[in-house]
């Protein structure tokens, strides 16, 4: 069986090719010749995860899973959530995103926060979500090199370190994306 995951991140590709039974063979965006930008409109987190697999789909024809991520602050009422990417402006800087975020909690002794990772499969007519949530809090200046986007300032709940200073392997087991793609392994492993 053929399944596309909706990413041209042939390190994501695979780890997950290396935990799903083998006569399941993943294929990349680049594999179905989809070198267009996937439509990612919705406003929620789980919306764009579904809207990107089931583009895949209708337009190409194959099953498909896709992932979507975004760091929720409780102080903002869940900002950045869907707007991650963006935050600070089109040009999805990650240190403008961090700064943005730093200076936006600035006064709030609540530094509670969460990555979300939803993960929407299209598979045989039918559509499945999995979540993965990893808890944590804001620090309030950058720490560490590692990994991308906001984890300089991210620690996950129970560290003293952030994302940024732990190892990729350590960040895999106890994140969210490595949440939500385990539940996704789990439901293939089970076909
Ligand atoms: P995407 O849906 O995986 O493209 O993630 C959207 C945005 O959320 C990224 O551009 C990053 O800013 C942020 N993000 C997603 N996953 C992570 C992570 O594991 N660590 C830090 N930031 C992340």
């Amino acid at each position: 069986m053929k399944l596309v995951f909706a990413t041209n991140n042939l390190n994501k590709l695979q780890e997950v090719q290396k935990l799903i039974p083998s006569n399941i063979q993943l294929l990349s965006l680049k594999d179905i010749d989809c070198l267009e930008d996937i439509p990612e409109t919705q406003d929620t987190i789980e919306g764009n995860a579904i809207q990107k697999a089931n583009y895949i789909k209708e337009n190409y024809g194959y099953d498909c899973f896709a992932d979507d991520t975004g760091l929720e602050v409780e102080a903002l009422d869940g900002a950045p959530g869907v707007y991650s990417a963006r935050y600070a402006g089109p040009q999805k800087d990650a240190n403008d995103n961090m700064d943005k975020l730093l200076e936006a909690l600035e006064n709030h002794s609540n530094r509670k926060a969460q990555f979300k990772t939803v993960i929407a499969l299209s598979l045989n007519g039918k559509q499945h979500t999995f979540t993965g949530i990893c808890k944590g809090n804001i620090t309030q200046e950058k720490a560490g090199s590692a990994g991308f986007g906001y984890d300089p300032i991210f620690k996950p709940e129970g560290y003293e370190l952030t994302f940024a200073e732990i190892s990729m392997e350590e960040k895999n087991r106890i994140g969210h994306r490595g949440k939500a793609v385990a539940q996704l392994v789990e439901y293939l492993n089970q076909l």
